[in-house]
């Protein structure tokens, strides 16, 4: 490619949930974006079902969390039943606000979340769309990316140039095609027929639980979704033909347990095949993958769409910055190391979720000896930590989600610090020239004075101050003024930053 100054600062390669969020995130960061996608609209059937409190804080960020909110409802949690039905295992979900500030679990339709994330794009003059686009070919030069596509409403080929391409462009990417990664496949390859019903008449029995039918015959799950929405998921054997376990006779036989053809109408059966693999390599030069495109994992746990909305979030800003010239490319390395672990531990897990479903594993799986007995044993999920590299110091904390804090001013804290760096710290522990510094770099501040809960956070950490990146995380911790004034140090050097 010339060297030309680029149309775009960032092009993305689909409109899924996750190129939505990132075009959002994109937008309220003033990049430049173009959104490509094959596709008319979105798709107009769901996939994803629920999300968690870290992507409604994401959600948050980009201003739609409000949109949203009218669209979902709250999960109780999931149980785990064996073939006779009785509770083998309990996942409760708490219905208070966790220290994200939203809640532990949401279900949702996706082509509603998708339609609030696209419209919400109508807000960034500096953020464009365009749909029916088809890319089918990047050529990377030393100053951008040449991005060509056939506009499939016109048959007509075009070109864009653009400084970074991200392939939001699902499990069969074409990004990732360019980038040349082989993708590592973490062993799961199962068939499970989908199957989405509109309840006609209420049927308050079926529960509002997720409901995990241990059996080994045919292992199941039935999910409650939003409105009269019902999804069931059933494993289809190896020696079945998909194409005939996806007819109607055949998927209300399979219902029959639950419901009779006179109650609902089927929305979309469909046998999918759950995959559990994560790309090699993210990033080549100016070529990323995000969301499904860089790592896909069975539904279990519910957490590939979040995965995606993780990556967005931590990608976006390391964009930015290097667009803005505030740092160098090499902060994109960090990206891979910091998000390719922490999904890595999701799709295991989910994996181990999906051996107990299929009463393979329980006490290999989750919790040795205590499934044996009778008392259902009960799962809590850690969330995993972010991987190595943008952690400064040892403390223990870094990798970890920092809280979302109540402000003395009655908002939420991070509307008032918006899509940025911030220093949670006590205010007296601050230097003078530390505060000047800060301020100059542009990172946020939020001391004791502001949020009444923070002195209480940071005694309950034995910490003085945290460190944490616009997507949430905290970089580091320290315990005295020593070393906070070497975190401020660190924080504010563009070098450290990499
Ligand atoms: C049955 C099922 C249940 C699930 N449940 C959950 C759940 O409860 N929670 C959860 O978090 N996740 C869940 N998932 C996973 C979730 O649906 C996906 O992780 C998510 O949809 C991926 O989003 P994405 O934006 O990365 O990719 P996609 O949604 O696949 O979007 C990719 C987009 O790129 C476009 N595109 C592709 N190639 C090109 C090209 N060359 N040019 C232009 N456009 C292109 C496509 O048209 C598409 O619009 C579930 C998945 C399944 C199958």
């Amino acid at each position: 490619m010339q060297n030309t100054i680029p149309d775009f600062d960032v092009v993305i390669v689909g409109r899924g949930p996750v190129g939505a969020t990132l075009a959002n995130l994109l937008g309220l960061s003033g990049v430049r974006t173009l959104v490509l996608e094959r596709e008319a609209r979105a798709y107009h059937l769901p996939r994803a079902v629920h999300f968690d409190d870290e992507c409604m804080r994401v959600f948050q960020t980009i201003g739609l969390a409000d949109d949203i909110l009218p669209h979902v409802i709250l999960s109780p949690g999931m149980r785990f039943l064996n073939a006779e039905g009785r509770l083998i295992l309990d996942w409760p979900r708490s219905q208070n606000l966790t220290p994200m500030g939203w809640h532990l679990s949401y279900r949702f339709h996706q082509p509603d979340l998708e339609d609030i994330l696209i419209n919400g794009l109508g807000r960034w003059p500096q953020v464009e769309l365009r749909n029916r686009c088809d890319v089918f070919a990047l050529d990377e030069g030393a100053s951008g990316v040449r991005v060509r596509y056939e506009d499939l409403s016109t048959g007509q080929l075009a070109e864009v140039r653009a400084a970074y391409v991200v392939g939001c462009d699902g499990a069969r990417s074409l990004v990732r095609r360019f980038i040349g990664s082989g993708m590592d496949d973490l062993g799961f390859h199962e068939r499970w027929l989908v199957v989405d019903a509109l309840l006609g008449r209420d049927r308050p029995d079926l529960g509002d639980y997720s409901i995990q039918h241990c059996d080994p015959r045919r292992p199941a799950t039935y999910i409650r979704g939003t409105g009269n929405r019902r999804r069931w998921e059933i494993t289809v054997h190896p020696d079945e033909d998909a194409q005939a376990f996806a007819q109607p006779a055949k998927v209300w036989e399979l219902l029959s347990r639950w419901i009779a053809p006179n109650e609902a109408e089927i929305e979309r059966a469909a046998v999918y095949t759950f995959h559990s693999a994560i790309a090699e390599q993210w990033r080549k030069g100016r070529l990323l993958l995000a969301g499904d495109s860089a790592h896909q994992t069975p539904p279990f746990l519910g957490q590939g769409m979040c995965a995606g909305i993780r990556d967005a979030a931590n990608l976006a800003w390391k964009l930015r910055d290097i667009l803005l010239g505030r740092t160098d490319a090499s902060l994109l390395d960090t990206y891979q190391s910091e998000r390719s672990p922490h999904v890595r531990e999701f799709i295991e897990l989910a994996i181990r979720l999906g051996g107990v479903i299929n009463t393979k594993a329980i006490e290999a799986g989750l919790a040795a000896g205590e499934a044996r007995s009778d008392a259902p044993v009960k799962l809590e999920v850690r969330k995993p930590l972010l991987g190595s590299g943008l952690a400064i110091g040892d403390h223990l904390l870094a990798g970890h989600l920092a809280p979302q804090l109540t402000l003395t001013n009655g908002r939420r804290s991070d509307d008032q610090t918006g899509y940025a760096s911030v220093l949670l710290v006590e205010k007296a522990a601050l230097s003078k020239s530390a505060h000047t510094a800060l301020t100059r770099a542009g990172l946020a501040l939020l001391t004791g004075d502001d949020a009444v809960d923070l002195p209480r956070w940071l005694d309950e950490h034995d910490i003085a101050a945290a460190l944490v990146s616009p997507d949430r995380y905290i970089r580091g911790a320290v315990r005295n003024e020593a070393e906070l004034d070497r975190l401020v140090a660190a924080a504010c050097s563009c070098t450290n930053l990499i």
